[in-house]
């Protein structure tokens, strides 16, 4: 998302509004304003070592975490800004060659645009994601879009314009206009993965080094949103679940691709027993996990 060139990118919408047509332009970092809106209530984790065996990496508004593996790790997710992430991982003196997998939750850009960090790794992605891939993620009518303008203005008075800066993530195909029946309708945000990559099904076992990983299917965010269980013990669901003081939520509704399918993988979710932790890539864990699963 190339948000140093967002003054000149224009995008000319023909709206009908109260029936007027008016023609009116929004420029594409309308669209980091509302980003930018659904991101401001997330809560990831500072760069640290949790555990003697597992590191978390904060990018931006994303996490990456890493299971240690003797000198090697396996990254669930690659975060969003690959620069970034290099230096946090310089940080924790962790040496991004010795990062062997990198398995992804799926394929949106906060999950996956920041693989160049990881480029010695294998990379995994569910299989159901791959239709994802070079599609378009978010697709709005121009009335809504016209709405969203007003969040640009509060974006804008953030002074959080740099918030999308490591993104670089807006190549001209990167938005869509396109005449409906009920009007305009402006699509963004495609979906990408620039490196080759290995398919994960739902309910496979892997074994990567020492490190066991069983995968779950929690789709409705997007097609393959899949969890991985670590070892039995730690559950990562990308962004199957928010945590609000410890309680499982739904994840931000204008970001989930079928809300009806996202409530179906929470109850999912509440049902798998056994593990200790339950990690989120935007809202933060709990060392609880039983608990917050009842709740
Ligand atoms: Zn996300």
């Amino acid at each position: 998302m190339q948000i140093r060139n967002r003054q000149k990118r224009v995008v000319r919408l023909s709206c009908s509004i109260h029936g007027k047509g008016t023609f009116m332009k929004i420029r594409a970092s309308v669209i980091g304003g509302i980003i930018w809106n659904e991101t401001k209530g997330m809560t990831p984790v500072p760069t640290q070592k949790l555990f003697d065996d597992l590191y978390v990496v904060q990018d931006l508004f994303a996490n990456v975490f890493l299971i240690k593996d003797g000198e090697d790790y396996v990254a669930i997710d690659a975060g969003i800004s690959a620069a970034n992430i290099k230096s946090e991982l310089a940080s924790l003196h962790v040496d991004a060659r010795n990062v062997k997998a990198v398995l992804v939750t799926h394929s949106d850009i906060d999950h996956v645009n920041g693989i160049a960090a990881f480029a010695d790794s294998e990379v995994y992605l569910p299989e159901a994601e791959v239709p994802m891939l070079n599609n378009f993620r978010i697709t709005m009518s121009e009335c809504e879009m016209s709405d969203a303008a007003e969040t640009y203005k509060d974006f804008e008075q953030s002074g959080e314009l740099n918030l999308f800066a490591g993104l670089e993530y807006w190549p001209d195909d990167d938005i869509e206009f396109a005449e409906g029946e009920n009007g305009g309708r402006i699509s963004f945000l495609k979906n990408r993965l620039d490196r080759s990559y290995k398919t994960v099904g739902d309910g496979e076992t892997l074994k990567i080094g020492n490190i066991s990983i069983e995968t779950i299917l929690i789709d409705g965010h997007t097609k393959g949103l899949t969890a991985y269980l670590i070892n039995k013990k730690y559950l990562f669901v990308g962004d199957g679940v928010s945590l609000v003081d410890g309680q499982l939520r739904p994840f931000n509704s204008f970001l989930n691709l079928n809300e009806a399918l996202h409530r179906k993988s929470i109850e999912k979710i509440k049902n798998l027993k056994g593990f200790k932790y339950l990690f989120t890539q935007h809202y933060g864990f709990t060392d609880d996990a039983q608990m917050s699963l009842a709740g």
